[in-house]
């Protein structure tokens, strides 16, 4: 059905179509797609003399920075393959990813290499300056260049890269992405919010999740600058917003609350086309805010599984969607299935992806993979509908759905009320299972710093904010950060479960 023709390397294409243009700006500096392609070429050239192949793993726990851009595109010219860690992971989570990769060479900077020296490789290596490098770890800037011959095109099949999933809801599982998942990724993206010639696009979130990681892609086959920041600051983003003229920047929610905090009533500038807010359920308080500022937040609805985005919202429909994550991009398809049948329009199901976005499946694991890919349909867990017009509106994880007297109860809507209270700081909702009405709402709730509140007054709060049976029966309070995984995802789960074990307040 799709093209099988190979792809180039997708910089060297630019190097040689648009080599003037710059591809990459970090930390004051900035390199032209001529510039980042030789520092790519002589990256590939030492990986290679460090034993890198075709097929070979290379695992990396590195911070943002043009080091990982260029160990990015370099892997590709040897037909290796990245896996991209996590750096908040503990050094037992690492070593079990570095394990369940079979990566055989793990890279890791001064930020990371403690960790690193706890993991079990069989070959270590870093870049930039490490002054405690461990023991046996080669300096990448040092290796001298092999003369070998580099790889220029790649089929679409082929892996491009693991990516673990960040393990909400189990163990991580490595999702295996091929070149063509990136190459329809960016352009479906392009198709849906244009390309414009000036476009700057700022990866302020990290590389080594499929968000930050498909700005590389992204830049390198639409020939644009890619802004990377090492790590995320809300002053430094509207500085850049500002300054170095980013006109679209991916973000999660609580990255836009805080550039909003920082910015007071400073309007943005009219070249910030795009804020794609995508990563976790999009707060409408915060949609509204926007809409009324004049701030262009797209919100996206996508997977580890998808090699980023599976819907975002047109900007046309900006402002009169708010609230959906939009249509499918093209060409993939999204359908809700409820107990087996397709779902009617705004009736909620679970969200299912085909198109050739989808993952080639879980590394090492055939069948988790069947169960996730059914005739080509991903089974992506999430509980959504679609209206009437074919928009996408996403719910929760079906797995948190909470069946309270056969009512749906979905824990995001609740937090979210929750959350607005201004003397909430975290609240997690989840449902305990109760005799009488099969299941009920619980919610953990951390205050802010000396703040007071009971329970009945957040119940008055959420009165007339959410229908009865929505409003948490079960409320503890803590002062304690809520758990959350190192992507920063609240785990419901650890909430559940902790509820009879932990106390972290009597219940109320
Ligand atoms: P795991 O799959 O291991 O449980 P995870 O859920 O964090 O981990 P990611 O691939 O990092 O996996 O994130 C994708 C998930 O983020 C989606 O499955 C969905 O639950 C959530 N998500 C993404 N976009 C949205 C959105 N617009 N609205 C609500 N939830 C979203």
């Amino acid at each position: 059905l799709l093209p099988t023709h190979p792809l180039p390397d997708w910089l060297a294409s630019r190097a040689r179509s648009t080599p003037e243009r710059v591809a990459l700006m970090a930390g004051g500096e900035s390199w032209t797609f001529a510039e980042l392609d030789a520092r790519v070429d002589a990256m590939a050239r030492r990986l290679a003399a460090l034993g890198v192949g075709a097929g070979d793993r290379v695992a990396t726990l590195l911070r943002n920075g043009p080091a990982v851009v260029e160990i990015v595109h370099a892997l590709g010219r040897l037909g290796a393959v990245l896996v991209p860690i996590n750096i908040r992971l503990t050094a037992g989570e690492v070593a079990w990813q570095v394990a369940d990769s079979g990566a055989r060479l793990l890279v890791c900077d001064t930020h990371t290499a403690g960790v690193a020296a706890a993991v079990p490789v069989p070959r270590l290596a870093t870049v930039g300056a490490v002054p405690d490098a461990p023991p046996g770890a080669v300096a990448l800037e040092t290796v001298p260049e092999a003369d070998v011959a580099l790889v220029d095109r790649h089929a679409p099949e082929e892996i491009h890269s693991i990516v673990y999933t960040s393990g909400t809801t189990g163990r991580p599982k490595g999702a295996l992405l091929t070149y063509g998942n990136f190459w329809w990724s960016a352009v479906g993206s392009a198709l849906n919010l244009g390309l414009h010639a000036d476009d700057r696009w700022l990866a302020c979130l990290p590389l080594f999740h499929v968000g930050g990681l498909s700005i590389l892609t992204r830049g390198a086959i639409y020939g644009m600058t890619v802004v990377l920041h090492e790590t995320f600051d809300a002053e430094a983003v509207n500085r850049a917003i500002d300054e170095e003229r980013v006109t679209i920047a991916s973000v999660v929610a609580t990255m836009v609350w805080r550039m909003l905090a920082a910015r007071g009533e400073k309007p943005y500038p009219p070249w910030l086309r795009c804020l794609l807010l995508g990563g976790g359920p999009a707060p409408r308080p915060l949609l509204e805010m926007c809409a009324a500022r004049g701030i262009p937040v797209m919100q996206t609805y996508g997977l580890t599984e998808t090699a980023s985005q599976v819907a975002t919202l047109a900007p046309e429909d900006a402002l009169r969607r708010i609230g959906s994550a939009g249509k499918p991009l093209y060409p993939n398809e999204v359908r809700i299935e409820k107990d087996g049948r397709p779902a009617a329009p705004g009736e909620a199901g679970e969200i299912l992806v085909r198109g050739p976005i989808v993952t080639a499946g879980y590394h090492g694991r055939p069948e988790a993979t069947a169960r996730a890919i059914v005739d080509g349909w991903l089974h992506t867990g999430d509980a959504g509908y679609l209206d009437e017009d074919g928009y996408l509106y996403v719910l929760d994880r079906r797995d948190d759905l909470i069946v309270t007297g056969g009512e749906n109860v979905y824990p995001s809507e609740v937090e979210a009320v929750l959350l607005a209270h201004p003397a909430v700081r975290e609240a997690g909702v989840f449902g305990l299972p109760d005799p009488e009405w099969g299941q009920t709402v619980a919610a953990v709730v951390r205050l802010e710093a000396g703040a007071e509140l009971s329970a009945e007054d957040l119940r008055a709060f959420c009165r007339g904010r959410l229908a009865g049976y929505k409003i948490p029966s079960r409320m503890r309070f803590t002062h304690e950060p809520l758990p959350r995984n190192a992507g920063g995802k609240l785990l419901r789960r650890v909430l559940r479960e902790s509820w009879t074990t932990c106390d972290p307040a009597p219940e109320t």
